[in-house]
This record gives C-alpha cells, structure tokens and sequence, in this order.
C-alpha cells in the first residue's frame, strides 16, 4: 500500500498568499501574471489579426499547470481549440482541472498508459494521440474500443527532427487508412513539429527552414487527398516558429508554449523580446559572497535551475548596469561572478539579497519546482499555484 502523504516540509508552497516577493522561501519560480496576460493577449491579436485561419493550442507542457491552462484559454477564447501536453500524467492534471480537449503531442506506447488515456476520454475528456506505427495504433484502439469509447489519433510526420513521426507519405496514408478502418479510433489529421527550428536565431533562417517543413506536409495532404482522405487537422510549430507554420496556408493549428514565459535562449532570437515579456523568473537569495573574488553565491544551483540551453541570467539593471555570469556551483548552488574592480565599488549584490533571474530553459526549470508563486496585478500578493507534480505522484 502506497501512502501518499503532503505532511514534508518538501511540499510546502515557498509562500502564502499575502505575503510579498521578499518573504518567499528561495530557491523558487515566480509567474508574473500581468507579463503572463500581456503574452497570450498578444498571442490572441497576432492571431487575430495575421492568421484568422488558424487556431492555436497552447503547449502545457511549459508549465504543466491546469490553473495556467484554463487562464490561457480564457484569454485565447475562441482561438484556442485546446490544449496540448506531452505526457500522460499531464493530460491528467489538465483533465482533472477541467480541460475538456487535450492533445498528447507525442507517441503513447504502453498499454496502462493508453488505459489511462482511455479513462480521460471516457469520462468524457476529448483525447487526441500521435502514432507513427501500426502495431501501437492497434494497440491503443484496442484498448479505447473494448472499453467502449474513442481517441483521436494524428499520424506523426518526420519532418526533419529526426525524433518521432513517419518518414515518407505513403506511411502516413497506410497509418491514416488504419486508422480509418479501426474500431476506437478517428482520424484527427497530422503533427508535424520541427523542434530544432525554434532556436534558429535569425528570422529569415527560421522561415527558410519552414518553408521545407511545409513542403513535405504539402506532399503528405497531396497523397491523402488523391487516396479520397480528408485531413482535419495540421498541427505543429513552437514559439520560435509558430507564424511561419501559421503563414503557410496548410498548417490549421500552431503549438507554442514557451512564448507565455520567456526563457535566456529564446530571448537571443531575433524579434524575441520587442514581441513578449519576460515572466517567468527564478528567485534565489544570496547566501554568501567573496568581494576580493567578485563572487556572490546563490541558493540555487543545479536543483533549481536548467543549464542544457544554458545558464540562468540576471538582467544587467539588477547590478546596475555590470555584467554577471551564472555559473553551476553544484546541486545546490549557483556562482555569480562579476568583474573584481566592480565588486570592489560595491555592485556585488548584498548577502540575504533576493535576486531575479531569467530562466535559462522554461520547460526543464519549470519541472524542477512543485510550485509557483505568483504576483498578480496588484504587484504585492503572492500566492501558490499547484503543479502537476503536487497534483497527481
Ligand atoms: N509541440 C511539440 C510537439 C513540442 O515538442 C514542443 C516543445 O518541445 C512544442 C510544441 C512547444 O515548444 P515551445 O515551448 O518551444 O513553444
Ligand atoms: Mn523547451
């Protein structure tokens, strides 16, 4: 028997609602949700205004946060058709926070998990999967139809990541006719995400790079139609990318996730920050300092904060103007070095001192904290968000 208890001290929220930025328990993230608000209202208008066409299905998988979720689509309204996530676990959060339209970009293999899955649509949860292989979309409609409902399948295409997704067309048409022809499912159309496009840091880069992955969806709608097959839905496209997919007149629904928070990599791409806010900060405390070394040490370190897109950055506004580099001091602590003549002035950061750095990568930062505080409007509450991750293990 698995006792599931919320009584550590692990899982308790870093603040309480009331309280100030100052008096949350570092290491922590914090979701300014104006900034937040401000980029799915930009979102909503770019959409609006561009791309009427096309409808947009923000990637949860950036915050993993049914609250998070539903205050997207409540700005999105009617642009949204949804809300993607990539994990099993998370269309389970999402459900059970009241997400009736879930997309699982991604492949669902085993049998307990497609049983899970099952349960969500059965209980009346829209559920939509990606497949790329035959012998695991007999399995997952096997599974939907001896339980007597339905899931939503869209056949994967490789366009370039060399991750998931079928090679070639004529693939495409043999999963989408099984499909067709299998008890416990329907097809829902194709994904088709480029993931190593997003961080293509010039613009000009970014959509000569769609413009192939467009090509190749173009020659797999060719092939189906000519086989009398209909495609309901092209989906794919991340936060670097997503207006050229949305431009490309074959894309009908675009994925972003990162876009609603910010992270140090994105902001390197051209165009990044005159379009979105930064809103997802990591709070950390300094909890010593060396000024001959020009080194203060922060809470956070490994445990905290992502390095695979690189570290976490402190804005130059926070020392006045001098540059900090962020380095790993282990698990538990973060480096910040500045030049030694200008700590020696007095611009290292004070000990105790609360500091307010971005992210360096949302999705893997996101994922090492069970909580977020938040500070709405009124600047001066903040309070606890649960993730999935205090949710549902
Ligand atoms: N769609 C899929 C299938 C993804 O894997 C990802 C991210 O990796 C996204 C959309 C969203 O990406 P981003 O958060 O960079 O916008
Ligand atoms: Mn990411």
């Amino acid at each position: 028997q698995t006792q599931r208890s919320m009584s550590f001290s692990a899982c308790r929220p870093p603040a309480e609602p009331g309280q100030t930025l100052d008096q949350v328990d570092t290491p922590a993230l914090q979701v300014d949700l104006n900034a937040f608000d401000e980029n799915c209202i930009r979102l909503k208008r770019i959409m609006d205004t561009e791309f009427p066409a096309v409808r947009v299905r923000p990637h949860a998988k950036a915050h993993k946060c049914p609250q998070l979720a539903q205050r997207q689509l409540g700005i999105l309204g009617s642009r949204a058709s949804g809300i993607c996530c990539q994990k099993v676990g998370e269309a389970e959060a999402l459900a059970a926070g009241g997400l009736r339209n879930i997309l699982v970009s991604n492949e669902v293999v085993s049998p307990g998990k497609l049983r899970r899955l099952v349960a969500l649509a059965a209980q009346g949860t829209r559920i939509a999967l990606c497949v790329d292989n035959s012998v695991a979309l007999a399995s997952a409609a096997g599974i939907a139809a001896e339980a007597g409902t339905s899931l939503e399948v869209l056949v994967e295409v490789n366009v370039g990541q060399e991750r998931c997704g079928v090679d070639t067309a004529e693939q495409v048409l043999q999963l989408a006719k099984q499909v067709q022809s299998s008890e416990g499912v329907s097809f829902g159309g194709i994904q088709a995400y480029q993931g190593a496009l997003q961080h293509l840091r010039h613009s000009a880069d970014r959509a000569a790079a769609v413009a192939k992955v467009v090509d190749k969806v173009k020659h797999v709608l060719g092939v189906l139609g000519a086989a009398g097959i209909q495609c309901p839905s092209v989906t794919g496209g991340g936060s670097g990318t997503f207006t050229e997919e949305a431009g490309s007149g074959v894309f009908t629904e675009v994925q972003p996730g990162s876009f609603a928070f910010g992270d140090a990599d994105y902001r390197i791409n051209e165009g990044w920050q005159s379009l979105w806010q930064q809103s997802l900060w990591l709070l950390a405390t300094v909890m010593s300092r060396n000024v001959a070394a020009g080194r203060a040490v922060l809470d956070a370190g490994l445990k905290a904060a992502s390095l695979d897109s690189g570290p976490p950055v402190l804005p130059a506004e926070a020392t006045g103007g001098v540059p900090m580099q962020f380095l790993s001091g282990g698990d538990e602590h973060g480096v910040l070095l500045m030049p030694k003549e200008a700590a020696e002035e007095g611009r290292l950061p004070n000990l105790g001192e609360l500091l307010r750095l971005i992210p360096g990568h949302v999705d893997p930062t996101m994922n090492q904290h069970d909580w977020l505080a938040t500070c709405g409007w009124e600047e001066v509450y903040v309070c606890a968000i649960e993730l999935v991750k205090s949710f549902i293990e």
